[in-house]
């Protein structure tokens, strides 16, 4: 996506273009939000996204004004305090929380600024629509498993890893405690 330069936009308001063809259906039924969004600690990201009302397509991704170096995050949470903790996520970044769940890059992969506790909720919600469709019981079991430890997580009662890599560099966890390395691409 295309990176627009913007004069003066101080509102938190996104700018919207509607009626643009769909790439899945082709109507012209799209909609293209932009917005601007200024991170404490990181720098300018421009947040993009398309909706389609028509056939519900939707991609978002982001881009950061400034360049930063690919990089991996490493992130322990281990209080309620912890969940607040801002998360610049690209479409490109692969996201692991070791021994729950990978979020791998990919054509359906989105870009969003969120929190741990953002992270943690989508973490559950792919959990729990995988285990819906689950036949084998010890998967069912294990998924179970998987979704109580996240919820004692967002209670404060138990703590996880969260692992950020992203080689475009346009992902990032904002926190004193985080451990950023380079990444090697
Ligand atoms: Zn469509």
């Amino acid at each position: 996506m295309a990176k627009k330069k913007k004069v003066e936009n101080k509102t938190d308001q996104p700018d919207v273009i509607e009626g643009q063809p769909c790439p899945m259906c082709s109507q012209n039924k799209l909609v293209l939000a932009e917005k601007e969004t200024e991170i404490p600690y990181f720098g300018k990201v421009y947040v993009f996204s398309m909706t389609c009302h028509n056939c519900k397509y939707h991609k978002a991704d982001l881009e950061c004004a400034e360049h930063h170096e690919p990089a991996k995050y490493t992130l322990e949470v281990s209080s309620e305090e912890d969940l607040k903790i801002r998360i610049v996520k690209s479409a490109h970044a692969f996201v692991k929380i070791p021994h729950v769940l990978t979020i791998e890059p990919g054509p359906a992969s989105n870009g969003f600024v969120t929190n741990v506790e953002g992270i943690i909720n989508r973490a559950k919600f792919a959990i729990e629509s995988a285990r819906e469709s689950e036949v084998d019981k010890t998967a069912k079991k294990k998924a179970k498993k998987l979704i109580k430890k996240l919820n004692n997580v967002l209670w404060g009662r138990d703590k996880l890893k969260i692992i950020i890599e992203d080689k475009t560099g346009n992902s990032a966890i904002i926190s004193d405690k985080v451990v950023k390395n380079k990444l090697r691409v």
